[in-house]
C-alpha cells in the first residue's frame, strides 16, 4: 500500500491508551509518517489533551506543519505556523446553549438513576470545551480501570444518550468514550473534520485513510463511514502501531 496523501487517526484507544500520553515508540513513528505525509487527530477531548498526550511527546525533529489537531470531534481544527498551533474555525457553542445542556445532562444521570451528582467525582463531571460540553460519569480524572468497569456493555450510555438526544434535537448527541457523552452544534462529528479538513488543504477525501479503535455500529470513529476516506479499524495502540510499521516500511 502506499502511503496517503492524508492519515488521520483518533487519539484515545487508537493512538494512546485513555487520556495517557502515547508511548516514546509511537513517537517515533508518528516522526516517520510526518516526515512522509500529512497527519492529523480528531477526538473528543479539548486541544490541551491534544498537546499533553501526543505534540509534547514527540521529539524535536518531528516536523510539525505536517501535523493536524481537530479537538472536540472535529467542531475545530488547528494547524502549526510560525512556531504556534493556530485556530483554523471553532463550532463555539454559546454559553447559554451550555448552560442548557448541563442542566439537560444533569436531569439525564439523575432521573435514570446512574448518576448521583451529589457524591464527589474524579474532577469536574460537566466540561464546557467551547465547541462541546462533555459529561463524564466518573469525573475527568478518573482512574481507567474504573472506568473501564463502569458501562462494559454500554448500556448506561446507550440509555444516557437516548435521553439526552430527545432533551437536545437541535443539537448533536455522540457517546466519547468510557464514561462520556459529547454534545456539539447539529452537524458536527469525525465526518465534518474529515471535509473540513480535506478542504482546508487540498486533498481529496478518497485520497485520505482514517485509522481508529471504533469504527464499529454505535461506535464514536463510525462517522467517518460518511465519507468517501478509507477506513482503518484497530483494536489498541500496539495494532494502529503494527500497522504504521507496515506502511513507512
Ligand atoms: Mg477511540
Amino acid at each position: 500500500m502506499s502511503i496517503p496523501k492524508l492519515i488521520m487517526f483518533d487519539l484515545d484507544g487508537t493512538l494512546a491508551e485513555s487520556k495517557q500520553p502515547i508511548t516514546d515508540a509511537m513517537a517515533e513513528l508518528l516522526v516517520e509518517l510526518l516526515a512522509k505525509t500529512r497527519v492529523a487527530v480528531i477526538s473528543g477531548g479539548a486541544l490541551p489533551q491534544f498537546l499533553s498526550q501526543v505534540v509534547e511527546q514527540l521529539p524535536s525533529e518531528a516536523n510539525l506543519s505536517n501535523l493536524y489537531l481537530l479537538p472536540t470531534s472535529g467542531a475545530s481544527l488547528y494547524e502549526y505556523s510560525n512556531g504556534e498551533w493556530k485556530k483554523i474555525y471553532e463550532e463555539r457553542l454559546t454559553e447559554k446553549e451550555a448552560q442548557h445542556i448541563e442542566e439537560v445532562m444533569r436531569d439525564a444521570g439523575t432521573v435514570l438513576s446512574l448518576i448521583d451528582f451529589s457524591q464527589p467525582a474524579y474532577g469536574e463531571r460537566i466540561e464546557y470545551r467551547g465547541a462541546q460540553v462533555t459529561l463524564s460519569a466518573l469525573g475527568q480524572q478518573a482512574p481507567i480501570d474504573e472506568k473501564m468497569a463502569w458501562d462494559p456493555d454500554r448500556t448506561k450510555r446507550v440509555a444516557l444518550h437516548a435521553h439526552i438526544s430527545k432533551s437536545l434535537p437541535t443539537f448533536s448527541v455522540k457517546i466519547g468514550g468510557k464514561t462520556s457523552i459529547d454534545v456539539t452544534k447539529q452537524n458536527i462529528d469525525k465526518a465534518y473534520g474529515i471535509h473540513k479538513l480535506c478542504e482546508r488543504i487540498g486533498v481529496s477525501e478518497s485520497d485520505t485513510l482514517y485509522i481508529g479503535d471504533e469504527l464499529r455500529s454505535g461506535g464514536n470513529d463510525e462517522a467517518a463511514y460518511k465519507t468517501d476516506a478509507e477506513t482503518r479499524s484497530v483494536i489498541n495502540p500496539e495494532d494502529t502501531m503494527k500497522f504504521i510499521r507496515g506502511l513507512v516500511s
